[in-house]
């Protein structure tokens, strides 16, 4: 069951073809700040459709769903709409315009572990989205893996900016979701 916005939402992004989508990128709702020389993450409390609603009012930021860590789902943005959720000048350009970006709600510390019912709901949706768009296992790629840029020092250790969704995130499992799909 997911929490979808009205039909006659004034979603922004831009239009895009199925054929485009062949990629998801798994984020968390936290993520490293440094703060008066430490590093530092905020709670990122509260539900799926909290943060979908946070990601309405942000100008600049924008993804297709939220997971919340009881396996509540929002959507944001239709999949057939582009969101504004990886942002670098690396080798794979034009990442917003290829895939679905999903959004976990947890601390993104890399201490925080999913619970069990969000995983179950990363699974069913990846799943859902390699059949709708045929993906294999390795169109689910992580923010970090993507985005390997640095922020500037804290507290004189070097810190990079996008660590999410870090090393608690079954990433083989949910990729191996997405074969059965693939195969079926
Ligand atoms: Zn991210």
């Amino acid at each position: 069951m997911i929490d979808r916005l009205p039909e006659d939402f004034p979603h922004g992004g831009e239009p895009r073809l199925a054929e485009e989508i062949d990629l998801i990128v798994i984020h968390t709702i936290g993520g490293p700040m440094c703060r008066n020389g430490e590093v530092f993450f905020t709670p990122a409390s509260g539900s799926a459709v909290f943060w979908r609603d946070w990601f309405l009012d942000q100008p600049d930021r924008s993804i297709h769903y939220v997971i919340g860590r009881a396996g509540d789902i929002a959507q944001q943005r239709p999949e057939l709409r582009t969101a504004g959720h990886v942002s670098f000048g690396g080798v794979m350009q034009r990442v917003n315009q290829r895939s679905v970006g999903i959004e976990l709600v947890n601390r993104g510390d890399g201490i925080e572990p999913f619970p069990p019912a969000q995983i179950a709901a990363t699974k069913a949706l990846a799943a859902v989205l390699a059949g709708r768009y045929g993906l294999g296992p390795e169109a689910v790629v992580t923010h970090a893996a993507l985005d390997t840029r640095m922020q500037a020092d804290c507290g004189g250790q070097p810190l990079r900016r996008n660590l999410d969704p870090g090393p608690l995130f079954p990433l083989d499992e949910v990729r191996a979701a997405m074969a059965r799909e693939e195969a079926r």
